[in-house]
């Protein structure tokens, strides 16, 4: 028989999780889907601290963040299906309809409402243009990390780490305590594309040396990697004639950036905004799609878990409650300061408190940003530095403000 349940959430991560005990905590009979063998999504391999300040005021690794969201569910109407995977997905006139391969088998499951909490992937080697053979060697730091920290074993003794992204820096402190040699971090970028803290945690406290401004052109090596080529870049990101060097090296270790991930979504034709690459919302984070809903890095890479897990409630809360008929949208607009604000719509027939998060476009230092609803000002809030790394999260009630027809947020000297 078709097992059926009020929500489905897809992914057990921290924004799965969250999903799940906040819908069940709301009454909603809820199926929690992970297709690996245990819950905690990414956060089981990223064994440094500094997880949980914000949601449990202590710095935690992010197992112990992970076990403490899992902890959660006891006691709730939540079914957890591991090792399952979602096959196919078809939209109906009462929900949704789920096949499943799972370890007993191949099941089909029907819900009313969806959350979608896949997580993200990393960028890798085919999505950055760097010539040369194509050995063993050339990995992505969630790789680099899975293989440390989950099978115990050393990918490198001697590595390029290319991308200044903040696993890629983790990696760099993580693979040097292990007793590896990190030749270097190489940033096409000027800016750093990481957070400052793990700029100072991680490369300065261990004399790794980040260049900017800076690639990898080539990789060398038939069976293994046995050298890359780095060389200089100008504005535009074009290598510089004449300052190529050759380093020998044993791995070539990737971060240049994370991807949500949306594959399902892309299946029941959730439109995906060009911003973030995850699913367009209103402020209860429901998509375009009724029934729909996305949350974590599916939605937007987040800098921080403990707000992957706040969004998690918040999905999880509207799903297992909200029941808008035809919704009422305005857009909220940002000027080109901005390089995404989440939610990009209000639903004006739903609860309009709403938290916004968004990132800058380049590093600013002291802007304000100013919020008009219908061409008036509302509210402004100063910004002695904002920077593209570090996810800003504000929120605002709309309620406050009457026949909404438009707003526009600007960051203004
Ligand atoms: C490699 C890597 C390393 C990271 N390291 C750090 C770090 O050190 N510090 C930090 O603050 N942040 C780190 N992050 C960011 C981190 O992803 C977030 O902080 C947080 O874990 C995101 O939570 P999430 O629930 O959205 O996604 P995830 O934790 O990625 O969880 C998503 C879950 O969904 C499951 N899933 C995906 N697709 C399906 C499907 N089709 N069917 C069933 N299940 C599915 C996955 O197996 C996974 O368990 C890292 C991210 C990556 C990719």
């Amino acid at each position: 028989m078709l097992n059926h349940y009020q929500v489905i959430v897809i992914g057990g991560g921290p924004a799965g999780l969250a999903a799940s005990c906040t819908s069940a905590k709301n009454g909603a009979t809820t199926l929690l889907i992970e297709r690996e063998a245990k819950l905690g999504g990414i956060l089981k391999q990223c064994i440094h601290d500094g997880f949980g300040v914000l949601r449990y005021q202590e710095k935690l690794s992010g197992p112990e963040y992970a076990e403490k969201e899992i902890e959660t569910l006891k006691g709730l109407n939540i079914t957890v299906s591991l090792l399952t995977f979602v096959t196919a997905i078809k939209k109906t006139k009462e929900g949704f309809i789920l096949n499943l391969v799972t370890k007993d088998g191949i099941q089909e499951v029907s819900g009313e409402r969806l959350v979608l909490a896949t997580g993200c992937r990393e960028r890798t080697s085919k999505q950055v243009s760097i010539y040369g053979t194509n050995p063993a060697g050339v990995l992505s730091a969630g790789t680099a990390q899975y293989y440390i920290n989950i099978l115990g074993k050393m990918p490198t003794r001697r590595c390029v780490i290319l991308g200044s992204g903040d696993i890629g820096m983790i990696m760099a402190r993580r693979i040097t305590l292990e007793g590896g040699k990190v030749l270097g971090v190489y940033e096409a970028k000027s800016t750093p594309s990481g957070l400052t803290r793990n700029i100072m945690q991680c490369l300065h406290d261990y004399d790794i040396p980040l260049y900017l401004s800076t690639t990898v052109t080539k990789v060398f090596g038939e069976e293994r990697l046995e050298a890359v080529e780095i060389s200089q870049v100008d504005e535009k990101m074009k290598p510089i004639p004449n300052t190529n060097k050759i380093i020998k090296c044993d791995a070539l270790i990737l971060s240049v950036g994370l991807i949500p991930e949306n594959e399902i979504a892309e299946k029941i034709q959730v439109p995906l905004s060009n911003l973030t690459k995850g699913p367009i919302v209103d402020q209860t984070l429901q998509t375009m799609v009724p029934g729909v809903y996305s949350c974590g890095n599916a939605l937007h890479v987040n800098d921080l878990a403990d707000y992957v897990s706040e969004s998690g409630e918040v999905a999880g809360l509207n799903a297992a409650t909200s029941r808008v008929g035809s919704p009422e949208y305005v857009d909220l607009v940002i000027d080109e300061h901005f390089s995404y604000i989440v939610p990009e719509k209000l639903e004006l027939k739903s609860p309009l408190k709403t938290i916004l998060y968004f990132r800058s476009r380049a590093e600013y230092t002291n802007k304000t940003l100013h919020i008009y609803v219908n061409d008036v000002e509302v509210m402004k809030r100063r910004y002695q530095k904002l920077k593209p790394p570090e996810m800003e999260r504000l929120v605002v009630d709309f309620s406050n403000y009457p026949n909404i027809k438009s707003i526009k947020l600007s960051l203004e000297d």
